[in-house]
């Protein structure tokens, strides 16, 4: 036990290949007497996805030998595969270090005709307990680094290349969300390293905004990542009376939707950018006439579209989603009151890969094999 705790503070501090920066690892090598321009190498082999040093080609035997015993080069380690028949791939991994070791993240890969979109975690469960979530019910068990983040982009890229899509499917990864289990900005030192890494042009050389971060409203939080990286904003709205959100997205007890409306007003954004409010639609709960007059209220429609997700059930939920009927009529009239609502098709459903769906478990005898 005692020498269990002992690796965990080492692995710690120990620099993760996936979210390493040139300059640190420039410095790296400076201090092993290793010309400077392996560094860029390294970083040309690890932004394609390829992480173990030995598959680096160009890179000197001893130089492998001691990227692996000094990094954690592979902070992950796929698991399982599933991959739907609209080409949308659902990825299991599996934590190699840290405290965390041995715990379960999901990740989805889902092709557009124009894009290619890895939807990421940043937590193993999520704390915040909204009642028709799946990760929502795991419970907590940690924050993801900045390392493992990085990672499941890094690994779907080699995926891709390794085991191609058909081609008339996106193969490149061009967007990431922030979107999978766990709240991201609950957790923000690994989600503003990593989303440092996916901008820096020795990095992943995304523009913010190819970045969206979705968040259930943490107000301090929001204003914080509009300074330190103002990328795009996902907000799960889910309902726009205080009583209901109080239910549906219980942080709303803590930071109520007009100190989130205050907040929303003041976030950075860019030329022709918006916000999205998400709002799943659930029959009865919150897709009421009155509740288009609510969301009509609160929306700020300079700034901010509204996105309609229909509600993905999973075992054991106690929501039903509204009808396609009821989520285009909803749309049409916030459309009517000068809105910009769209309905999000759901993707990678027969693989349990949509929102709200991704439950990695850990322990062998909750998963089917
Ligand atoms: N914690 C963050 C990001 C992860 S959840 C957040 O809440 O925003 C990503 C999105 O999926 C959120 O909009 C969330 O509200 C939505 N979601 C959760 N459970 C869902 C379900 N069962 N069906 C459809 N969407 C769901
Ligand atoms: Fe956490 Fe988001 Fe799920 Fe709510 S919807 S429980 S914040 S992951």
């Amino acid at each position: 036990m005692g020498g269990n705790l002992y690796n965990a503070a080492m692995q710690q501090n120990t620099p993760q290949l996936p979210a390493i920066t040139l300059e640190m690892l420039s410095e790296l090598m400076q201090s092993w007497g290793i010309p400077k321009y392996r560094a860029k190498q390294i970083l040309q082999w690890r932004n394609k996805g390829i992480l173990n040093p030995a598959l680096m080609l160009n890179i000197p035997g001893e130089l492998k030998e001691r990227l692996s015993s000094s990094l954690i080069c592979e902070p992950l380690q796929m698991v399982q595969r599933q991959c739907s028949a609209d080409g949308t791939r659902k990825y299991l991994f599996m934590l190699t270090s840290g405290r965390l070791k041995g715990k379960m993240v999901e990740s989805v890969y889902i092709p557009e005709e124009k894009r290619g979109t890895v939807c990421v975690s940043s937590q193993v469960g999520c704390v915040l307990d909204c009642p028709f979530c799946y990760t929502g019910t795991q419970g907590f068990e940690g924050n993801l680094t900045a390392g493992e983040i990085v990672a499941q982009i890094l690994a779907v890229k080699h995926d891709l290349l390794t085991e191609p899509l058909p081609p008339e499917l996106h193969a490149l990864v061009t967007h990431v969300v922030y979107m999978g289990m766990g709240e991201p900005l609950a957790n923000e030192p690994g989600v503003h390293e990593s989303l440092q890494i996916l901008m820096d042009s020795d990095g992943l050389n995304l523009s913010r905004r190819r970045i969206t971060v979705s968040t259930s409203g943490l107000v301090p939080q929001i204003d914080r990542l509009s300074e330190v990286a103002p990328v795009n904003l996902a907000i799960s709205l889910h309902a726009a009376e205080n009583q209901l959100r109080d239910e549906l997205v219980p942080i709303n007890r803590k930071h109520p939707l007009q100190e989130l409306r205050q907040c929303l007003n003041r976030y950075s954004l860019g030329k022709q950018r918006h916000i999205t409010l998400e709002y799943v639609m659930l029959d009865g709960v919150n897709d009421r006439n009155k509740d288009i007059e609510l969301l009509a209220g609160f929306v700020n429609s300079d700034r901010e579209r509204v996105n309609l997700i229909s509600f993905n059930p999973y075992p054991g939920n106690s929501y039903e989603g509204s009808s396609t009927q009821r989520m285009n009529e909803f749309a049409k009239r916030l459309i009517s009151k000068g809105i910009r609502a769209t309905v999000r098709r759901s993707r990678g459903q027969d693989i349990m890969a949509a929102c709200g769906q991704l439950k990695a478990e850990s322990k062998p005898d909750n998963r089917e094999s």
